[in-house]
């Protein structure tokens, strides 16, 4: 799965800054320097200022101005089950690619096995895979070997199937309803910090699927260079809590 930034707030946590003094100042923030707005916070420069600021408003749980900014991301080769976990918060925006108008016709099955058009877990081909809450735990070589001979005979016959099903004429819309959940799927989501923090949260813990976790790791680094004092002000002191930031 690949993850990349295509847009976001240009300052973004400058914005945060303006939105938030917006709540302790008597004067207009939009008739203010933005130095002239952070006149009071403590710190030398305007980057250490931004850095105090945005972590107290953190500490203190005061979330609000963390929707202000955000960023959109494209992800490559996520798995429809993935999709199916991520697309289950709401306060994400989501465009996913459309199995009723793109047809895998031109997938050579035989790729299939080499992990193309569906996603491999690592279960299925690593004998030391140790997935959430320990499930699965190691395994004999050749139980996993059987396992990925069984794994991938599966998937390749669906693809297979499904390929017929489109020569036989049926529409991709009902063709598709013989591929596997593993099926990869391209997504564009939207996402301001406050939602990526309460994701995290939930999706970066021990207890989530390792595909969702790989994702959500992804998408941190990604913020983490686009808002660095708040990434880093939630990976110090937040990250591994569960389920804090939603009221
Ligand atoms: C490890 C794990 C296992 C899971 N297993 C399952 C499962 O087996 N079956 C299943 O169905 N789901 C499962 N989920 C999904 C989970 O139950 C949530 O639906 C999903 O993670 C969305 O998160 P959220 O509820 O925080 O909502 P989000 O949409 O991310 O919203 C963020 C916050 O906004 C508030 N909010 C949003 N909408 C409402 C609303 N309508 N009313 C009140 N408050 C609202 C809540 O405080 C919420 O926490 C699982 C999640 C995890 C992390």
């Amino acid at each position: 799965m690949r993850v990349r930034l295509l847009e976001a707030t240009e300052d973004p946590e400058e914005l945060v800054c303006r939105g938030a003094r917006n709540d302790y100042m008597s004067d207009w923030v939009g008739d203010q320097s933005f130095e002239d707005a952070m006149a009071g916070v403590d710190g030398d420069t305007i980057e250490e200022q931004k850095a105090n600021f945005l972590g107290k408003l953190l500490k203190r749980g005061h979330y609000g101005p963390f929707e202000h900014p955000s960023a959109t991301f494209a992800i490559e080769g996520m798995s429809r089950s993935c999709m199916a976990q991520l697309t289950r918060h709401r306060h994400a925006s989501f465009d996913v690619q459309s199995m009723r108008y793109v047809a895998f016709d031109d997938v050579d099955p035989a790729d299939v096995e080499d992990g193309e058009m569906v996603v491999t877990p690592p279960s299925a081909t690593d004998a030391e895979w140790v997935g959430r809450n320990q499930q699965g735990g190691q395994a004999d070589e050749d139980v996993v070997e059987r396992r990925e001979e069984v794994f991938q005979s599966s998937v390749r016959r669906a693809v297979e199937d499904y390929q017929e099903l489109l020569d036989l004429g049926m529409p991709p819309e009902d063709a598709r309803f013989v591929l596997p959940i593993g099926t990869e799927v391209n997504v564009v989501v939207t996402l301001n910090p406050r939602s990526l923090m309460h994701i995290a949260d939930m999706r970066a813990a021990a207890d989530a699927q390792w595909e969702i976790r790989d994702l959500t790791e992804q998408l941190l680094d990604l913020a983490a260079e686009w808002c660095p004092h708040t990434f880093d002000y939630y990976d110090e002191h937040m990250k591994h809590r569960k389920n804090r930031l939603a009221p």
